[in-house]
């Protein structure tokens, strides 16, 4: 190699270093795995480091056909499914709410890393995808005024709009949460259900009979919250769907 040739590989070298110090100064959180925070070469096809990858809970193992739930043995649909009718026609949740991934969610809501919806949403979006469903318009679970307040940022909107994105696909304000419910232990499904009345309400808008409406919400505990919702408009439009980011795993009664 001669000298000529050394010294512009050197200079592509110092040009490469420069434009990842100011690739971190200005997208910081670009590069970095959204779990854990290691410095990660190939952020956009694969956000997250080896380490974390093994470690992730995917939602990938056998799940209910309607909400999402893992399940244990071999049945299609969950048992609180088979009880109770879902207003909702299927739930996506690419990940079980364990681990890396439910310290990510905590740090996306209570920490304000706002920049991690663009990730998840991603996920969302590749479920969806997969199952070839076909969205006309996506809405969000909201908060109200004074947790938004609070928290500066209401997750699941933020989530809906990235998602939005992706898909291409408008995304709607259309549900209004009136009060904070106190959290309180409920014996049944129905029990909680009814607890919702009056909640969430819905905003005037015009729905129309042909429409797929996807409701966001950042994770899927109990479904009471997002089948509330769904109740709220499952009359007036062609489907419901729900997505989340993560499905809690409940305990079997
Ligand atoms: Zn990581
Ligand atoms: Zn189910």
């Amino acid at each position: 190699m001669d000298k000529n040739n050394k010294s512009k590989n050197k200079f592509v070298a110092f040009m490469a270093k420069v434009r990842d110090m100011f690739c971190k100064v200005m997208f910081p959180e670009d590069i970095k795995c959204i779990f854990c925070g290691t410095d990660i070469a190939d952020f956009e096809n694969k956000p997250y480091c080896d380490d974390c990858e093994k470690e992730l809970s995917f939602n990938n193992g056998n799940k209910c056909l309607i909400c999402s739930e893992p399940i244990d043995n071999e049945a299609k649909v969950c048992d609180r499914c088979q009880k109770n009718k879902r207003n909702f026609k299927k739930a996506f949740c690419p990940f079980v709410y364990d681990g890396v991934v439910r310290n990510s969610i905590l740090a996306y809501k209570d920490s304000n890393r706002r920049y991690l919806a663009k990730s998840f949403a991603k996920f969302i979006a590749k479920e969806l995808t997969d199952a070839k469903v076909a969205i006309d318009v996506i809405t969000f679970v909201p908060l109200t005024d004074k947790k938004k307040k609070q928290r500066s940022f209401n997750q699941a909107e933020l989530l809906a709009k990235e998602l939005g994105k992706v898909l291409a696909v408008p995304v709607e304000d259309m549900f209004v949460k009136n009060k904070d419910s106190k959290t309180q232990k409920f014996s049944s499904y129905k029990e909680r259900q009814q607890n919702m009345i009056g909640t969430y309400s819905v905003k005037n808008r015009k729905f129309k009979k042909k429409e797929n409406v996807l409701i966001v919400d950042d994770i899927i505990t109990t479904c009471a919250t997002v089948d509330y919702c769904a109740g709220l408009i499952n009359k007036k439009v062609a489907n419901v769907y729900v997505c989340a980011i993560a499905r809690n795993k409940l305990k079997s009664k």
